[in-house]
Formats: structure tokens, sequence, C-alpha cells
């Protein structure tokens, strides 16, 4: 933890160290970006490239366009695919309208789609830990339809059943809370004590980052302001981390303007955090209107460091010179 600035009103900020951008958001954005550069505008984009409302709006006015489906995209135009990933089935309707594809799925979801393929030839059962209708978990589920169960939290494994208990394996969606998957897992294990693991962990290492720091951070606060979208599971599931860890009260806000002057009152530590979509301008926004408001002192609650980048889709590197 760094050193606090000593303030005259003693009300401090404290800084979640990772928060923010996750290597799979940075590539997912930038392949948008770079698609737009090189290709000119509209570029389409099958869902929301990542769950964040100011980087999409950021996004459109550059001239990407935003659909729910291929069949919104007219034939022989370029769609990226958003970081959450998409089932074989959308490759298939793509090039059934061809349409040029640049896949911006970040590699921790294609691997998770990885051990679905694997285990569904090995014929296992499949219980897939996720959200119900959350896009990621429609992706991994379709690659492999036939042998995949979703299991929805705790609660929802009294519905589950298998055909063989000697041959079942859980995987899950990368955005989750870990404490409440390893809840589900234990409650699965004591259903179908030969549950096998996945060969390595599926929820990701930003996922686990921001909810370390959000744990540590947030016994120390009355409130712990989460900055990012309804529908981003991993900031969701920051603010069920803070309150789960002692903060007082916790919020999710996409915007600083989003923030209610109230819950300020008799407040004298805030916490700050981010999703992983989440651009750090829009926390320079909460930071600037929290100064505002006395909280002056800012110390930083630094868990881990983070150095992971992934490679540009292939369509959009450099071209190597002879
Ligand atoms: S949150 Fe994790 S799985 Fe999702 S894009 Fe970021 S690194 Fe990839």
């Amino acid at each position: 933890m760094s050193s606090a600035e000593t303030t005259p009103s003693g009300k401090k900020i404290l800084l979640a160290e990772p928060r923010g951008y996750c290597a799979g958001v940075d590539r997912a954005v930038e392949t948008v970006e770079k698609a737009l550069e090189k290709h000119g505008a509209p570029v389409y984009v099958r869902k929301e490239i990542v769950h964040n409302r100011h980087v999409v709006e950021t996004l459109m006015n550059r001239g990407a366009i935003f659909v729910d489906e291929t069949d919104e995209v007219p034939e022989g135009a370029l769609v990226v695919f958003s970081a959450h990933g998409v089932s074989p089935a959308v490759h298939d309707s793509a090039a059934d309208r061809n349409l040029r594809t640049i896949d911006a799925t970040c590699p921790l979801v294609t691997k998770v789609h990885q051990e679905a393929k694997r285990f569904a030839r090995d014929d296992y059962d499949i219980l897939l830990i996720g959200h119900e209708g959350h896009e990621e978990v429609e992706g991994t589920a379709g690659e492999a339809p036939d042998h995949v169960q979703l299991v929805d939290g705790p609660d929802s494994v009294d519905r589950v059943t298998v055909r063989d208990e000697s041959k079942v394996i859980w995987l899950s969606q990368t955005t989750l809370s870990v404490d409440e998957t390893m809840q589900t897992v234990s409650r699965l294990r004591e259903k179908f004590p030969l549950l096998n693991d996945p060969p390595s962990d599926d929820i990701c290492y930003a996922t686990q980052n921001r909810q370390v720091a959000v744990k540590a951070m947030a016994p120390q606060c009355e409130l712990v302001i989460v900055v990012g979208s309804q529908n981003s599971s991993n900031s969701v599931r920051l603010v069920e981390v803070a309150l789960q860890a002692g903060a007082n009260a916790s919020y999710l806000v996409d915007y600083a303007r989003d923030i209610d002057l109230a819950w300020l009152e008799g407040v004298q530590t805030v916490g700050i955090t981010s999703g992983a979509s989440v651009p750090e301008v829009l926390v320079r926004g909460v930071m600037d209107l929290l100064q505002e408001h006395g909280f002056d002192g800012v110390e930083s609650v630094t868990t881990a460091q983070e150095t992971l980048t992934f490679a540009l889709p292939r369509e959009l590197r450099p071209a190597r010179t002879k």
C-alpha cells in the first residue's frame, strides 16, 4: 500500500490496484479501432465489443455499428466478434452470408471453448458454471450443446443430472465470483464425488486480481464505488465482493454523474475500483467528483501487478517485411 497524503478533512479515497482494462478488453477495443482504420467505416460488431457503455458509444461515434446477430449485417460486409466469444453456429451463419470476420474473442475465453470441445469429444457431461443468458456462456455451451449443462449458482445444483457420474467435469464462465463458484463446485462435488476439475482456472487472472484487490480494500471503506456497466458480469461481482468483504455500502456506476451525493454523507473513506471493461478516464471522473467533495487524500491498495498483453487478431497484425 502506498503512503496516504494527509488532508485537513481526513476524508480519503482508496484506489484498488489492479482495476480497469484487462488484456482481453484492451485487445478487443483495439481490434475495432484498427479495423476502422484499415477498412474504414462502417465496421459491424456483433454484440457489444465489451460490456461498457462509454466504450461502445465512443466506437459508434467512430463508425462501428453494433448488431445483435449476423443476419443484420449486409452480405459481404466486415463483422467483428466480441471479446465474449461466439459459438460455431455464429461462425457458420457468418460464412453463409459471405461476411468477412475478425474474431476478437479473448484468448482466455477461447481456452474454455477448447476445454469444452475436448471433454465433449471424450464424452464427458460438462457442467458449465455461469450466468444464464450471458453471451460468453452461450458461446461456450454452443461448442458442445449436447454435452453442456448450465449451472447458474449453488441453488441450481439440485436440478443437475448426469449420464455417468464417473465422467463429469465442471468448467466456468471467466468472470464469476471466485468464492461463489467454489461454493457451487463443493455442492456439485457433494452430489457427484468423482467430479473432475478443469485443467486450469477458467475464472481469468483479471477477474481474480480485481476481486482480491477489492477484498483487501473494502474492510477499510464505508463506501466502495465500482465503475462499470450493469451488464458487465465482472463489475457486478466486484460490488458483491466489496459488500461481502465488509464495505457498508457499494454501488455500480457508469459515470461520475451517476453518483448520488447522499451516498457520501458521514463517509470518511471511499474505495474505488473498476471492472475489466472500464477505461481509466471514467475512474478519473469519479475521483474528480469525490475530490470536489473533500475527499482529497488518495491511497492505493495494490495486491498484484499485471503485465499480460495479447497480440491482435492475425488479420490486423502488421504485415511482415521480407
Ligand atoms: S475479463 Fe478475463 S476473460 Fe474477459 S476479456 Fe478480460 S482477460 Fe479475457
